[in-house]
């Protein structure tokens, strides 16, 4: 598997306003925020798409949730909330191929997070 733009952050290759990191973890802000608050949770371990973990990553993805409620009660918005999402593949809007947790806060949000982006068919009513 080759490295992503993510690999890079976690090599210190390019910057990063990095907030929390383990052996297993790393968190760092989104470049373009969704919300006042966004950041990601990537694991260390190489892995693409939800599609890629195995029964043996078990561990490590209920790490990057437990995180997420860790990181949320330490900067103080556990209580009023937030959003956790993780995108996989080309309809869920994945970009980057090291699989990431994006936690959103700081403002209610929307559901549907957003329009469809992808084209419908002009033929179909
Ligand atoms: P995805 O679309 O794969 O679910 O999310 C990828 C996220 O990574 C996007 O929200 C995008 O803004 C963020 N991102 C892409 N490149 C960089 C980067 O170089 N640095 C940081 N901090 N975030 C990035």
């Amino acid at each position: 598997m080759s490295d992503t733009i993510f690999d890079k952050i976690i090599n210190r290759e390019i910057p990063a306003d990095i907030i929390y990191e383990d052996d297993i973890a790393l968190a760092f802000k989104d470049i373009n925020p969704q919300a006042p608050v966004h950041f990601l949770i990537i694991p260390k371990k190489q892995i693409a798409t939800v599609n890629d973990i195995s029964k043996d990553d078990r561990e490590i993805v209920g790490h990057l949730y437990w995180l997420a409620g860790e990181i949320a009660r330490k900067e103080g918005f556990a209580e009023e909330g937030f959003r956790t999402v993780m995108n996989c593949n080309e309809f869920g809007g994945q970009t980057v191929y090291h699989i990431h947790v994006h936690v959103l806060a700081g403002k209610p949000l929307g559901w549907p997070p957003y329009q469809d982006r992808v084209k419908k068919n002009p033929m179909e009513a």
